[in-house]
C-alpha cells in the first residue's frame, strides 16, 4: 500500500508484459468455471461498450464518485482535506461537488505545482533544504485529529526532480518526513479514513507514452487510469464492493493459515527470499475500517494483499522486477541481500547512490515494513504499462517495502505503543517505499513454524 504522494525520474522506457488477460484470467486464478468466465466476459465486453459511449465529463465523474463514495466511504458532516497537483482541477472540482452531495462540512484542498517545486532546487539558499512547514503539517494533523479525512490525487510528474542534486532531493525529504511524521502518524495507523486516486497530467503522460503526442498521452493514460481504477463497469460504486470482498476473501484465507514466513523464488534464481511475518501479524486488502469507524479503501487501484513482515527475520536476495521511481529520482534493476533483517548489500544499474541513501535515512530504512501479494493476472500487470507511479506499479506486482509498517496489518496494533509493535516485529521508520518483486516467473510458498510448507503462488498466480 502507498501512503505518500512522491515524485518520480525515469528514462522513458515503457516496459510490456505478455499476456491478453483480463477477466479470463483473473476468473482463472480465481477458480472460475469456464462458463462462468464466458459469462463474465461477456458482461465485461456490453459493460466496455458502455462505458466507451460516454463523455470524457462523465467517465471523470464517475472517478470523482468512486474517490468520494468507495475511497473515502465520507460521511455526513465529515471535513475533506484534498492535495493535487495543479493540473488536477477538472477533477479536483468534480471530487469537491461529490463530497458536498455527500455531506462533507467543509472541502479544502492545498495545490502542488511541478515548476514551482523546481524553482526551489534552481534557487533557493542551501539552507533550504532542511526546512519543512512543521506549522502546516501540524495544523494538518490538528484537522486529523479533528475528523477529518483526506484525500490525495496522485498524477506530480515522476521525472521532475531527474536533474537536480540527490542531497539535496534527500535532504529536503527527510525534512518533509520529520515535519509530516504526526500527520503521517494517522494516516499509517489507519485512524482517519483517507485515500489516493490519480489524475493524468501531460508531464506524467510522456514518460508513460513516450512516442505519442502529449495530447494522445494523456488520453491513453486516462483511459488506462479509469481502467485500473475500476470505473469502466455499469456500476462502479457496486463493482467496488464486489471487488473489495473477492479481496477480503482471499485476506481471510491467508489470516487462517499463521504463516511463519513467506518464501519468494524466481525461476531465474536471481530471486531467493525469505521474509518473516510479524508475531501476531494480520493479512489486509480490499478496504479498512480507520480507527473512527469509517470503511474506506486507501488506494485506488488496489489489487493487493499485504501483511507485516517480521523486521529482524528476512534473508536471502531478491532483485526488482520494476524500476522504482522515488521522490524524482530513478532507480534501476535493484538487486539487494538481507540478513537478519537488514539490507547488508544494495546494488543498481542506474539511481545506486539514491538507493543507498534512502537505505541510510535511519535504521529501519534498511529493513522491510510490508510485503504484498499481487498475482499475475491483475488488470494492471496484464495491460503491460509501466505507470512509474507506485500507486498503480505496486499493484501490478507482488511487492515489498522498506520502511514503516502498518500498524493495522497486527492484532490490536492500532493502540500499541511503538516499543510493543517492535517487540512483535513491526518495523519504524521515516520511510515506507514499496518495490516490485513479483513477475509470472514467481514462485511463493508459506512456510509454517515447523517448518514444512505449502504453495501459494505458481508462476505468479494463486495456487
Ligand atoms: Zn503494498
Ligand atoms: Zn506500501
Amino acid at each position: 500500500m502507498t501512503s505518500r504522494i512522491s515524485t518520480h525520474i525515469c528514462n522513458g522506457v515503457q516496459h510490456v508484459f505478455s499476456g491478453d488477460g483480463k477477466v479470463g484470467d483473473m476468473a482463472a486464478g480465481m477458480g472460475l468455471t469456464e462458463t462462468m468466465m464466458q459469462r463474465a466476459e461477456m458482461m465485461q465486453e456490453a459493460a466496455e461498450t458502455t462505458f466507451s459511449r460516454l463523455t470524457f465529463e462523465e467517465k471523470l465523474d464517475r472517478l470523482a464518485e468512486v474517490a468520494v463514495k468507495v475511497g473515502l466511504g465520507l460521511r455526513g458532516g465529515q471535513e475533506m482535506l484534498m492535495s493535487a497537483p495543479i493540473d488536477a482541477l477538472p477533477l479536483v472540482r468534480r471530487i469537491t461537488e461529490h463530497a458536498y452531495k455527500a455531506g462533507a462540512r467543509l472541502v479544502t484542498t492545498f495545490y502542488g505545482d511541478d515548476p514551482s517545486i523546481v524553482a526551489r532546487y534552481q534557487f533557493a539558499k542551501d539552507e533550504s533544504f532542511d526546512y519543512a512547514p512543521v506549522w502546516l503539517q501540524d495544523a494538518i494533523a490538528t484537522a486529523f485529529r479533528s475528523g477529518a479525512a483526506r484525500l490525495a490525487i496522485a498524477g506530480a510528474n515522476p521525472a521532475l526532480l531527474a536533474g537536480q542534486d540527490p542531497a539535496k532531493v534527500s535532504r529536503a525529504n527527510v525534512a518533509m518526513s520529520k515535519a509530516s511524521k504526526p500527520a503521517m502518524e494517522l494516516i499509517t495507523r489507519h485512524e482517519i479514513n483517507w485515500t489516493i486516486v490519480a489524475c493524468a497530467t501531460p508531464e506524467w503522460a510522456k514518460l508513460v507514452f513516450p512516442g505519442l503526442p502529449v495530447d494522445d498521452a494523456v488520453e491513453k493514460l486516462w483511459e488506462a487510469i479509469f481502467k485500473a481504477s475500476r470505473i469502466d463497469g455499469d456500476d462502479p460504486v457496486a463493482q467496488w464492493k464486489e471487488h473489495g470482498a473477492r479481496l477480503k476473501q482471499r485476506v481471510d484465507v491467508l489470516n487462517a493459515k499463521r504463516f511463519h514466513s513467506l518464501r519468494f523464488r524466481s525461476a531465474d534464481g536471481t530471486t531467493d527470499l525469505t521474509v518473516g511475518l510479524a508475531d501476531e501479524h494480520l493479512w489486509a486488502g480490499g478496504g479498512t475500517t480507520a480507527g473512527n469507524g469509517v470503511y474506506c479503501q486507501p488506494n485506488i487501484p488496489t489489487e493487493e494483499c499485504f501483511t507485516t513482515p517480521h523486521k529482524d527475520r528476512v534473508d536471502g536476495v531478491v532483485r526488482a522486477t520494476k524500476p522504482l521511481s522515488h521522490q524524482g529520482t530513478l532507480i534501476e534493476n535493484i538487486a539487494v541481500r538481507f540478513e537478519g533483517g537488514k539490507i547488508v548489500e544494495a546494488h543498481a544499474t542506474a539511481g545506486e547512490d539514491v538507493l543507498n541513501r534512502l537505505i541510510s535515512t535511519d535504521d529501519g530504512a534498511r529493513r522491510l515494513g510490508e510485503v504484498a501479494l499481487v498475482p499475475h493476472s491483475s488488470p494492471i500487470a496484464q495491460s503491460g504499462i509501466l505507470f512509474w507511479n507506485t500507486l498503480f506499479d505496486e499493484n501490478a506486482a507482488s511487492h515489498i517495502a522498506l520502511g514503516q509498517a502498518y500498524s493495522t496489518c497486527l492484532k490490536g496494533g492500532e493502540k500499541m505503543p511503538e516499543e510493543e509493535l517492535a517487540a512483535l516485529g513491526a518495523n519504524s521508520s521515516l520511510i515506507h517505499v514499496d518495490w516490485m518483486i513479483g513477475s509470472g516467473a514467481m514462485d511463493v510458498d508459506g512456510v509454517r513454524a515447523d517448518g514444512t510448507s505449502e504453495p501459494l503462488m505458481r508462476a505468479g498466480e494463486w495456487v
